[in-house]
C-alpha cells in the first residue's frame, strides 16, 4: 500500500541535496493573505513543473510553519524534505509504489480517503498536492471531485498543472487559482521567432508552411524544441491576456483553439522526447493539428 509521506521519518539529509526551492515573493505574500481562510482546494498553475512544485511546498509551508513558513524552522525543514506527518504528496511515484504493491492508482487514492476524512496530526493543515494534476486517470480526477464536493476538515488540496484550462473544469470552478510568474519571459529567440511567425501565418492563410519543413534541414531538434518552448511561452501570455504581438495573433484562435494548441503541445513535446522522432513529421503534424477540427473559431 502506498503510504502518505505522513508515515515516513524525517530524512537523513542527503549528500546532494538540492537547494532549498525558491518561490516568487509576491506568490509567497498571496499565500500568506490567503492562508487566513485557506480555500480547500487550490489550483497552482503558470511556471515550470519545478516551480509549481515548490509553490506548492511553499503553501504547506505557510498553512503549518508556526511563523507563516519562514522557510527554516524544523516543519519547514520537514516539509521541503517531503516527510512531513501532514503532507500527503500524489505525483509520479505515489502512484509508482501503488503499481508495485499491485493496488491501481483509482484504489490507492480511495485508500486516502479516510486519511482525509480526519483532521490533520499536528495545529496547522493536512496539505495534499496532486502534482501534474492534468495527467490523472479521470476516474482518479472524479474521485478526487466528490472528496471536493464534502468538507474534509483541516484539510486542503493543491492541484498543479500548467494551465488551468488542462484541468476538468468541474474541479476548477471549486479551486482558488493562483497564477505563477512564467520564469523566463525573455524575448523569443530570433530563429525560433521566424518559425513562428510562419506557423502563425499559416494558420491564417493555410500557406507557406510545408515548403518550410520540406526543405532539408530545415530545422533541427534544437531549434524544433526552441519553437515549441517559444510557443508554451506565448501561449501562457495569450491565456493571461498579456499581449505582445505573438500572443495577441495566438489568442485569435479563441479559447478551444488555445486549449487545443496547449494539448498539441504537450503531445509535440512527448515526441520529441523520443530521439527518432522526425523533427519535420512533428513540425508538420502541430501545425495542422492545431487547425483541424474546426477548433479555430
Ligand atoms: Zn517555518
Amino acid at each position: 500500500m502506498p503510504k502518505p509521506a505522513a508515515s515516513q521519518p524525517a530524512p537523513a539529509p542527503a549528500p546532494h541535496e538540492p537547494p532549498p526551492s525558491r518561490v516568487d515573493g509576491q506568490v509567497l505574500v498571496r499565500m500568506r493573505t490567503l492562508s487566513a481562510r485557506a480555500p480547500q482546494s487550490l489550483v497552482l498553475e503558470g511556471g515550470s513543473a519545478a516551480d509549481r512544485e515548490a509553490a506548492a511546498l511553499a503553501w504547506a509551508k505557510v498553512l503549518n510553519c508556526p511563523d507563516n513558513g519562514c522557510g527554516a524552522c524544523a516543519v519547514c525543514r520537514q516539509i521541503e524534505g517531503r516527510a512531513f506527518r501532514d503532507l500527503i504528496i500524489v505525483d509520479k511515484a505515489f502512484f509508482e509504489e501503488a503499481k508495485r504493491d499491485g493496488v491501481s492508482g483509482t484504489d490507492a487514492i480511495r485508500r486516502l480517503l479516510p486519511v482525509w476524512g480526519q483532521p490533520p496530526q499536528g495545529a496547522g493543515k493536512r496539505v495534499t498536492i496532486l502534482a501534474e494534476a492534468q495527467d490523472l486517470h479521470v476516474a482518479v480526477a472524479n474521485l478526487l471531485l466528490k472528496t471536493l464536493e464534502e468538507p474534509r476538515p483541516g484539510n486542503v488540496f493543491a492541484l498543479l498543472a500548467p494551465q488551468r484550462e488542462r484541468l476538468l473544469q468541474t474541479l476548477v470552478s471549486r479551486s482558488f487559482v493562483l497564477t505563477l510568474p512564467w520564469p523566463e519571459a525573455k524575448a523569443l529567440e530570433p530563429d525560433a521567432a521566424e518559425w513562428i511567425g510562419a506557423l502563425l501565418d499559416f494558420w491564417d492563410s493555410g500557406q507557406g508552411w510545408f515548403e518550410r519543413t520540406g526543405t532539408k534541414g530545415a530545422a533541427d531538434r534544437a531549434l524544433a524544441q526552441r519553437i515549441l518552448s517559444g510557443l508554451q511561452h506565448e501561449l501562457i501570455k495569450a491565456l493571461s491576456g498579456a499581449g505582445g504581438p505573438v500572443a495577441g495573433r495566438l489568442a485569435r484562435l479563441g479559447p478551444a483553439g488555445l486549449r487545443r494548441l496547449d494539448l498539441v503541445l504537450a503531445q509535440a513535446q512527448e515526441a520529441f522526447n523520443q530521439p527518432t522522432a522526425p523533427v519535420a513529421l512533428v513540425l508538420d503534424w502541430l501545425a495542422t493539428a492545431v487547425i483541424s477540427k474546426g477548433a479555430r473559431k
